[in-house]
């Protein structure tokens, strides 16, 4: 590990101030992903500044019906809400499929936001990686990619964005407020992570100094009906080989509205728009579910190692919304 300053941040402006002072200083919250990015020599910050202690620990209801997540509260903590289990059980059952109890217990909502890819290369800089330095090169798109993007990939990197609460985020559209030197302002989910193009070093939208301060949970009545189904090589402890968070909304046995998410599959956690489009109005049954995942899919370019990902995608979605529309539950 590399020498490195640490300072502790009295309030949000004066974290930000000093990121904007170091721009090769990070934040660290809780650290489950930082830590071992330092450790890797993957991340070699001039200093650290920590976040841990400062006045973002909330979960709070807003007039509107909102929720606000404060970004220190930690994973165990959101999933536990009593308000986020009955109305946002997409958001509980996808952070208690991630990580161990343990972990959970220290991880904070904004560095789940910011957590790194778990592309193998991406953590051994015996390798080179376009994400951990630009222009050198994407060993994976050749190599072991098994667990890698099936969806809005470039040639300049195919990882896939690891969080499983980030989908479910996806999925309710969630909005991100951040502080940044000048002012504060908010993003929406869908915006928020970037997809990988020319600059797979970035995985989101915050400019520099930004700081996550809160994620907005809007009131989505049908939510309720919400699933979270993760496939992955073993039970527990596993990152996604992929997920599919759904909540779907029948009257007269029609789709009303729907939401469809997707992670494992894309360098950002997926919405799939066009079958969301496509859903609404038709009848809640397998044929429909069938139609929407193969357009969820359209796009689906598989590496040489990851074809299986389509139809495992494929036939997760048509699970979950079927699950979701008969009133939801465990997929
Ligand atoms: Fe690096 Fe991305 Fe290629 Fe993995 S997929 S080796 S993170 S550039």
């Amino acid at each position: 590990m590399n020498n490195f300053t640490y300072v502790r941040a009295t309030t949000v402006k004066d974290a930000v101030n000093r990121a904007v002072a170091d721009q090769n200083a990070m934040f660290i919250g809780g650290g489950t992903n930082l830590v071992d990015l330092l450790k890797a020599f993957v991340k070699e910050p001039s200093q650290l500044i920590d976040i841990s202690r400062l006045q973002m620990q909330k979960i709070e209801k807003m007039a509107n019906g909102s929720l606000r997540l404060g970004a220190l509260v930690t994973n165990t903590a959101v999933a536990d809400h009593a308000d986020i289990r009955r109305n946002y059980p997409i958001l509980t059952r996808a952070i208690l499929s991630g990580a161990s109890q343990q972990i959970r217990n220290i991880a904070t909502v904004g560095g789940n936001l910011l957590q790194k890819t778990r592309c193998p290369y991406y953590y051994d800089p015996a390798f080179p990686c376009n994400k951990r330095q630009p222009g050198t090169g994407c060993p994976a798109a050749t190599g072991i990619n098994r667990m890698h993007a099936i969806l809005g990939a470039s040639d300049q990197c195919v990882a896939v964005h690891p969080s499983d609460m980030c989908v479910a985020l996806t999925a309710l559209d969630a909005v991100v407020e951040v502080a940044g030197p000048q002012d504060k302002r908010q993003i929406p989910f869908v915006d928020f992570h970037r997809l990988p193009e020319n600059t797979p070093q970035k995985d989101s939208n915050l400019a520099p100094g930004e700081l996550i301060t809160s994620v907005i949970l809007p009131p989505l009545a049908f939510a309720k009906s919400g699933v979270y189904l993760k496939l992955r090589d073993r039970t527990s402890y596993s990152f996604a080989l992929i997920s599919v968070a759904a909540a779907v909304e029948i009257v007269d046995d029609k789709i009303k509205d729907v939401r469809l998410a997707m992670g494992g599959v894309a360098h950002k956690p997926w919405r799939a728009t066009a079958a969301e489009k496509f859903l609404i109005g038709k009848s809640a049954d397998i044929s429909t579910f069938t139609q929407a995942a193969n357009i969820a899919l359209e796009a689906a370019q598989p590496l040489a190692d990851n074809g299986y990902k389509v139809e495992l995608t494929k036939r997760a979605i048509r699970r979950a919304l079927t699950v979701s529309a008969q009133g939801g539950g465990i997929a």
